[in-house]
């Protein structure tokens, strides 16, 4: 039996690695300081894993940007419009390699990024390698080489990680469409081939094959690739061991395909794809070792000791063990680094620190578990054994995690109400009636700029360095400003700014009760982008309300009518790490109940149009699409469980960006949210066809402007892209909107891009 892991977050602990790649962007440190502290991390992270007792440490993971960008580098997949960069003799590897990841816009160069979307259903995003019809690869980059020989002259066991093939075409795009990226397989065999043959003259024993497709439905071809794949590479390196490494799911009818591909081993999801243990140990070949991930690489819970000997204990009964691996799920860059840095006490109690365990703690775990396993006996052991006991028990059993009202609540759920009283048409007559607003209403999507000066208020009054009323006098100004300009420019329908939020979801985190957060839990999102997610580990509840005083204080200034803002249900849940003690669904419920008390008191309050951000109801689908209505179901329970308590006159809306509708469309209209605005302009309105096609009845406000580019857009243009959603919207249903919150944009570009905006969208009124 012996233990690896899948990878290791990169980050470092005190994220030096966003800070240093920021600060070579800048032009504050050389090239020469970025790599060095590349090195320094990487080396640490084999250190950490080799003195916790992993025998097979994997290289490679380590990475300036993202692992598919690598590999992209690696397999010369480098888009010709970069040909400038790679021509220009005064440019690095790694100059190349950021001007793909983040465009160039510098001496007279102009070149885009490539296109950045989600790593399955993680809150990862990688850069998606691009293919031309007949794409040539050839091996570029040296780095997975020069990683391993690094860590072996470290004294490291290593275990190269790499993209598989197959994997690697899914997870990139062809540019043109007349051709199918999977057929790019005889393309890059070849350059796989090579690369094994170099890591083969270094001395490598084990590689790592990521082929997280095969958790997914797959098309025949990508079998047959698979199969011929694998096939070839077993032919050239047949004394190479192989593993393929499947995360995030089971293998499902996909696992009589693995288990014929001729390699050595096979990594297997134990934790998201736990239904699958039976059947893989049923039908596992004679000399295949399986590798069983235990330790959950996608959550911060301390892993049951108990449930993770039983699980290996039927496998040493059923394949013996000499043919078992131990694992974590999948790599560990979805973890935060080091629970050990977690010293205050005031964010994370010691009481719910006890229950956790980040990366460096599962790394131990895993070497813990394989020891217990093998049945050790030494003392050391045999204490963690009891400490992890101690602790699973406490969680259990702590009055933290469970509140009764919120059972009984929750036991209740049957009677609460997930309906309006009346059906749509019969609300908007009397919202209308009640809001007086006219054809193509104008409104924002909820932030207004975040400032340095707004955020460097938030950091002094957090440091101590300004007092709460202060802050406070300080923020109530922001927003009277801010109601002021929306006068001003004319809108209908004005916000209040949520100067107050640091994050959509860390601002309700914070003053719901069963959730807490971490000083130093970082994880990657993209790039050098971190985020710290906040911690679900209990009943959620609402204590007291939550932006009440906000949004009436910004109603007290005006007489035009304010949207209160909330962020919905499912999206509190998919950015957070959740509690694995029930299922999802049901915290998902709860977080509803909490939103649902909001939305009471905010019409309590006089507020009549409330809007619930639900970005992240699409990401959440599920990777089968088998179990996607399950999901859907839920989902929209609780969005509707949050939104539906109100009486007809207060009109709801919710808010989505980023997303894709055509196969969800039916959930989207069961929603029933009065109003939906959706992220529209870059996609020319094409996203409203499905919308037209289904004949969705209720309102929609399509994006009219990009958010994300400081680009003010002309009136114009906005007219042109309002006349094309009237062809395909009745105009009674049109509200007029930019794509997303405005936040990360300045106030002189806002302002001007509003006032275009309503200028057209009374343009529009007119021609009615
Ligand atoms: N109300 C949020 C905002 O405007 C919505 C953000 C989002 O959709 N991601 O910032
Ligand atoms: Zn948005």
């Amino acid at each position: 039996m012996q233990t690896h892991n899948l990878g290791y977050p990169r980050i470092g602990s005190d994220r030096e690695l966003k800070k240093a790649c920021e600060s070579y962007w800048a032009g504050k440190i050389s090239i020469h300081d970025l790599v060095k502290v590349g090195k320094t991390i990487r080396n640490q992270n084999w250190e950490t894993q080799k003195n916790l007792g992993m025998d097979w440490i994997p290289s490679n993971d380590f990475s300036f940007y993202d692992h598919v960008l690598d590999t992209s580098l690696m397999l010369g997949a480098i888009p010709k419009r970069y040909n400038k960069i790679l021509e220009n003799q005064s440019n690095s590897e790694l100059d190349l390699y950021f001007a793909m990841a983040r465009g160039v816009q510098k001496d007279g160069i102009d070149v885009r990024a490539m296109e950045m979307t989600k790593w399955f259903n993680t809150n990862y995003h990688y850069i998606v390698p691009e293919f031309e019809e007949n794409q040539k690869f050839s091996f570029f980059s040296t780095k997975i080489v020069d990683e391993f020989l690094e860590a072996k002259n470290a004294g490291i066991n290593a275990k190269p990680v790499i993209i598989g093939p197959v994997s690697y075409l899914l997870l990139g795009k062809e540019v043109d469409k007349s051709f199918n990226k999977i057929d790019l397989i005889k393309n890059l065999l070849p350059v796989y081939i090579e690369i094994l043959n170099k890591l083969k003259e270094a001395g490598v024993e084990w590689i790592q094959f990521d082929e997280p497709f095969l958790v997914m439905d797959l098309e025949p071809k990508a079998k047959e690739a698979l199969r011929y794949v694998y096939n070839e590479i077993d032919k050239q390196f047949p004394s190479i061991k192989k593993m393929i490494a499947t995360y995030f799911g089971s293998i499902g009818d996909n696992l009589e395909l693995a288990y014929s591909l001729p390699v050595q081993a096979l990594h297997i999801d134990c934790v998201h794809g736990f239904k699958q243990l039976d059947g893989a140990l049923e039908l596992a070949p004679k000399e295949m070792i399986l590798s069983l991930g235990v330790v959950d690489g996608r959550n911060i819970w301390k892993n049951d000791f108990d449930k993770s000997l039983d699980v290996i204990q039927k496998a040493v009964t059923k394949i013996g063990e000499d043919k078992i691996f131990i694992a974590p799920s999948c790599s560990l860059i979805h973890t935060p680094v080091d629970l050990d840095l977690e010293t205050d006490e005031k964010t994370l109690t010691p009481e719910i620190k006890d229950w956790l365990s980040f990366a460096k703690q599962k790394v131990e775990e895993i070497a813990t578990i394989k020891a217990l396993a093998i049945g050790s006996n030494d003392s050391e052991i045999l204490d963690k054994k009891e400490r992890n006991s101690n602790s699973i028990k406490n969680r259990k059993e702590s009055v933290l995690t469970h509140n009764k009202e919120v059972r009984q609540r929750m036991e209740q759920l049957q009677s609460i109400s997930d309906k309006r009283i009346s059906a749509f048409s019969e609300r908007k007559k009397k919202q209308l009636e009640a809001l007086q607003l006219p054809l193509y209403a104008t409104t924002t999507i909820g932030s207004f700029p975040q400032t340095k000066e707004v955020r460097s208020w938030r950091s002094k009054n957090k440091k101590g360095i300004i007092s709460d009323s202060e802050y406070q006098k300080l923020l109530e100004e922001e927003t009277q400003r801010a109601i002021r300009i929306q006068e001003e420019i004319g809108l209908d329908v004005l916000v209040h700014g949520e100067f107050e939020r640091n994050d959509m979801v860390e601002y309700f985190g914070e003053q719901l009760e069963g959730i807490t957060f971490s000083k130093k839990g970082w994880v990657q999102s993209y790039g050098s982008r971190c985020v710290k997610p906040p911690i679900i580990f209990g009943d959620v509840y609402r204590p007291e309300p939550m932006t009440v005083e906000w949004t009436s204080y910004a109603q007290s200034l005006t007489d035009k009518p304010v949207k209160g803002m909330l962020t919905g249900p499912v999206t509190i849940l998919q950015w957070s790490f959740v509690r694995d003690d029930q299922p999802r669904r049901d915290t998902c419920y709860q977080i509803a109940l909490a939103i649902r008390d909001e939305v009471h008191d905010l019409e309590e309050a006089g507020i009549n149009l409330i809007q619930i951000d639900e970005p992240a109801i699409r990401e959440g689908l599920p990777l089968r699409k088998n179990d996607w209505q399950d999901y859907l179901q839920w989902a929209i329970k609780a969005f509707r469980i949050s939104s539906c308590g109100v009486k007809d006159e207060t009109q709801i809306h919710t808010h989505m960006c980023y997303s894709e509708f055509n196969d969800m469309i039916q959930e989207i209209a069961d929603m029933d949210a009065d109003v939906i605005t959706i992220e529209c302009s870059r996609s020319n309105m094409d996203l409203l066809e499905v919308f037209s096609k289904f004949k969705y009845p209720n309102d929609i406000g399509p994006g009219v402007y990009d958010i994300h580019s400081p680009r003010v857009p002309t009136q114009e243009e906005m007219v042109f892209l309002l006349k094309k959603a009237k062809e395909s919207i009745p105009v009674e249903q049109l509200w007029v909107n930019p794509d997303c919150g405005l936040k990360t944009r300045g106030w002189d570009e806002t302002k001007k891009a509003l006032e275009y905006m309503v200028a057209a969208a009374l343009q529009m009124r007119q021609e009615v």
